[in-house]
């Protein structure tokens, strides 16, 4: 394996490196280090590594240091399973390419409206991110040119697979240049993975990095538990572990709203994610998590696995995985870049080494409640709305502080900022009549249950 121990080694172009260090990329990742001179040279690359693990940036940065900005061709098309891994990859090549002016990156994805998509796509784009149904139909409706595209990125291989995609993915690759580079990440290696391999890559370097969790990061439990004593079980954890936020892991939709109902009459502050909610309501749910103004979220794995979902210090498996790679991408939420986190699992044999609930310490007192809450603004970016239009007023003329704030989220068409429980009272009364852009804001409603 290539190792380096610095960006400034690689020849990356200075608005790239400069960026990096503004992101507080200071070293490679040990899956970057090992691809990214690989990508640099414009070799195919079928890397594996751990959810968490920065491929992202590994793609991203090899996509975009060979990017033309003075041609607005698609030049690089990324394929992801899932709407909400595509517009976290477009997040972050989007904050990778800061210092590049003028690269146009569109996400094509399924469940949402097309039309704004075929606009978007009609003033063109240098990057396109997406799902494969929404892309193959771009590209049949000749909405799409791909003839420039060099390059080719199929993240979460296994899972577009996994979900029946092969027949789009192929079908794809088929109007594609053969003249290109194909990276190809997985976070496992089945049979069909190298034979995708196979079909779309030439010579691919195989990188695996660290496929095991860091021993001694993520502690891991296992707590005995009868079927039916699960949900005090559970409850028991979390009033020993007091979290800020975690995540709880169920089978099944209904077990989702099971147990965020019973946590929810209990005072918890909890929010579910899973498959068939709305998209909106997914995003939304994601967006509390992480802006601290949901502790709990309960989630199915269909609806959690790839997500960029960012240092969790607990996370429980209500419903054992099905199989030892969905445990491992589970517990991989917590413990990430070096942090210490803690995993649970409910199971329904007493063994050696496993708990019993009666080990667990609840500590007394109400479950913990957000630090922040969540307001709505009905204006995105498509309003010109930006961050720093929201600091602004709310700092003139709301008379909060900074530090009162946290995430603000700007999506295409809404914003979601968090502001630091206990402020929402002058937030509220600037709201009576203040305005940002014309944009009204009030407090989020919900997080429904579902
Ligand atoms: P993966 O796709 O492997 O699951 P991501 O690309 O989503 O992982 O990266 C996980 C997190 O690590 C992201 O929040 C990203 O911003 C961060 N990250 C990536 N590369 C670096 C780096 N070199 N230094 C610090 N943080 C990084
Ligand atoms: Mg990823």
């Amino acid at each position: 394996m290539n190792s380096l121990s610095s960006f400034d080694s690689l020849p990356l172009s200075p608005p790239l490196l400069e960026n990096l260090s503004g992101l507080g990329y200071h070293e490679p990742t040990p899956i970057q280090a090992a691809a990214l001179p690989l990508i640099l040279e414009g070799k195919d690359v079928l890397g594996q590594a751990k959810t968490g693990s920065g491929k992202t940036a590994a793609f991203g940065l090899g996509l975009l240091q060979g990017l033309n900005p003075d041609v607005l061709e698609t030049q690089a098309l990324v394929i992801c399973p899932v709407r909400e891994l595509a517009e976290q990859v477009a997040a972050e090549i989007r904050r990778l390419a800061r210092n590049i002016p003028n690269i146009k990156l569109v996400t094509l994805c399924g469940g949402m409206p097309g039309r704004p998509q075929e606009v978007s796509m009609r003033a063109g784009a240098h990057i396109v991110v997406g799902t494969p149904g929404r892309i193959a139909k771009h590209i049949r409706k000749e909405l799409l040119q791909v003839s420039a595209v060099r390059t080719l990125v199929l993240d979460e291989a296994d899972r577009l697979l996994d979900m029946g995609f092969a027949e789009e993915v192929m079908e794809i690759v088929k109007a594609l240049p053969r003249n290109r580079q194909t990276l190809l990440f997985s976070a496992t290696f089945p049979e069909e993975i190298r034979t995708l391999s196979r079909k779309l890559q030439k010579n691919p370097e195989s990188v695996i990095v660290d496929t095991t969790l860091a021993p001694g990061i993520v502690e891991e439990r296992e707590v005995y538990s009868k079927a039916q004593d699960k949900l005090r079980t559970l409850s028991r954890i979390l009033r020993q572990e007091m979290p800020e936020s975690a995540l709880v892991f169920c089978a099944t939709r209904q077990g989702c709203r099971d147990v965020a109902g019973a946590l929810n009459t209990e005072g918890f502050s909890v929010a579910t994610l899973h498959g068939e909610m709305e998209q909106r309501d997914r995003t939304d749910a994601l967006i509390r998590l992480a802006n601290r103004s949901v502790c709990i979220l309960v989630a199915t794995d269909v609806a959690a696995r790839g997500l960029d979902i960012e240092d969790l210090p607990l996370v429980i498996h209500f419903d054992p995985a099905n199989d030892p790679e969905i445990h491992l991408h589970r517990t991989g939420r917590t413990g990430r870049a070096g942090r210490k986190g803690r995993a649970y699992a409910l199971v329904e044999r007493r063994a050696p080494g496993v708990l019993s609930p009666e080990d667990l310490k609840p500590r007394p007192g109400s479950p913990p409640q957000p630090a922040m809450v969540s307001f709505l603004m009905n204006g995105g970016k498509k309003d010109k709305i930006r961050p720093g239009d929201i600091v602004g007023a709310m700092v003139n003329e709301a008379g909060l502080n900074a530090e009162d704030l946290g995430k603000i989220h700007v999506s295409d068409t809404y914003t979601v900022i968090a502001f630091r429980n206990g402020v929402q009272r002058k937030v509220q009364k600037w709201a009576a009549a203040g305005r940002i852009k014309g944009k009204r804001l009030s407090p989020m409603t919900g997080p429904s249950l579902f």
